[in-house]
């Protein structure tokens, strides 16, 4: 599979402690054409929601470190726009309630058959692209960032950008020129503080020069500045 076929497939987070039902899901949403990570406790879903940037989370009430409503809580702050779908065993109204406010998108009581959650994951979908129809849109180079419906094109060449992508692309722009530090990436784009360690703006910086770059040893437009950040070349 070539780097844009998978830039085009769409990401699927799975926080789930049930390996039978990981395993169901992984194969049945694999099958359906969609990149599938699982991650069995809240703290590791957490990170990956973070880290991996995907483009939906199914997200189970109850996990072994954590309660559900909480992991939705926290990703939410970080990210208002990533669709969550929690799946649990709590058929009680007052928990839908309780899982929608803690932001999220929909709601499945197990046992749930696969085909009715494709079914809503797809319709999701389907409301982002009505919702993201319209333009807004800057060049970088010779591509055509599209904020609104989340790919870059260039001719007839399009690729999708993720949700952290495309806010990093849009901080860099806003100072465009400037170098822009990694931790205030990291605090205004994640929401969370810099720490020493953290290399998610580095990668994150991989991932878009893959994307944007001709030459990624030699970028023209996403430059490093040394010891401090990144700096963007329109
Ligand atoms: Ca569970």
């Amino acid at each position: 599979m070539t780097a844009d076929a998978r830039d085009g497939q769409r990401k699927i987070l799975v926080i789930e402690d049930e390996p039978d039902l990981v395993r169901g899901l992984t194969d049945a949403l694999t099958f359906e054409g969609f990149e599938v990570q699982s991650r069995g406790t809240g703290a590791e879903g957490l990170e990956a929601a973070m880290e991996w940037d995907p483009d939906l989370v199914l997200l189970d009430l109850m996990l072994p470190d954590d309660n559900g409503y909480r992991v939705c809580e926290t990703m939410r702050s970080r990210n208002p726009v990533v669709p969550i779908i929690i799946l649990t065993a709590k058929a009680q109204e007052a928990d839908k309630v309780r899982g929608l406010e803690a932001g999220a998108d929909d709601y499945v009581t197990k046992p749930f058959s696969i085909a009715e959650l494709i079914a809503r994951i797809n319709a999701i979908f389907r409301r982002q692209a009505r919702l993201h129809a319209s333009d807004e849109s800057f060049p970088i180079g010779q591509w055509t960032i599209n904020a609104r419906k989340h790919v870059m094109t260039k001719g007839r060449a399009s690729k999708r950008l993720t949700f952290y992508e495309l806010e990093v692309l849009k901080l860099l722009r806003e100072h465009a020129d400037e170098a822009v530090a990694r931790d205030e990436l990291l605090e205004k784009v994640w929401g969370v503080q810099a720490s020493a360690t953290n290399r998610t703006v580095d990668n994150f910086i991989v991932k878009l020069r893959r994307k944007l770059e001709e030459d990624q040893k030699n970028p023209r437009h996403i430059l490093t500045v040394y010891g401090f950040g990144y700096k963007l070349v329109l």
